[in-house]
């Protein structure tokens, strides 16, 4: 198996402000300014990662939705890489619930790890399905950008044959996302 890197070169974006108005005031859509992101990684790790998911979403626990799924992801403060895992765990009472992908996360930050490297997410959702189908609810979005860095990838596996899915950072995951940073 190749350990030779690949880069991930995701497209700058620059989509300026458009505001209305209003007799109260300014309503303002904002803009996005990202820069081109070129972001090294090993597509094996991408594969292991990903067959890691889908081995999670086997072992949800979703009698109530019946929708499975599973993360797995390694951290980039951890050189040993170790592989954490995580699926939904379901709750009668319906807000305890909790995803894979928080699971998985939060295993890894009681383990000592801080920023994600490579976060892979597998659902039991048709393999030709929109990607809004199986991409990660707001909660974990937010989740994920609290623990990710401008270097950190995320793939959404559609496990259809001979494509594995869609890769994005967290900043076209989660366009806005809250932060109190200075
Ligand atoms: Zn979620």
């Amino acid at each position: 198996m190749s350990t030779d890197a690949v880069t991930i070169v995701l497209p700058a974006v620059d989509e300026p402000a458009v505001a209305f108005g209003t007799p109260a005031g300014r309503l303002i859509l904002p803009g996005r300014a990202l820069p081109e992101r070129r972001i090294p990684i090993r597509p094996c790790l991408i594969s292991d990662l990903t067959l890691s998911a889908r081995e999670a979403a086997t072992r949800a626990y979703a009698p109530y939705s019946r929708f499975a799924v599973g993360a797995a992801l390694i951290m980039a403060d951890d050189p040993a890489e170790r592989i954490f895992q995580g699926c939904n765990v379901e709750s009668a009472s319906y807000g305890a619930t909790i995803c894979a992908e928080r699971n998985a996360i939060q295993s890894a930050v009681a383990a000592g790890f801080r920023r994600i490297a490579l976060l892979a997410v597998s659902t039991a959702a048709p393999a030709d399905g929109p990607v809004e189908g199986r991409s990660p609810c707001g909660l974990c979005r937010q989740v994920i950008r609290e623990f990710a860095g401008a270097d950190t990838l995320i793939v959404l596996d559609s496990g259809a044959e001979g494509t594995i899915g869609e890769i994005v950072d967290v900043d076209r995951l989660l366009p806005w996302g809250f932060c109190l940073e200075t």
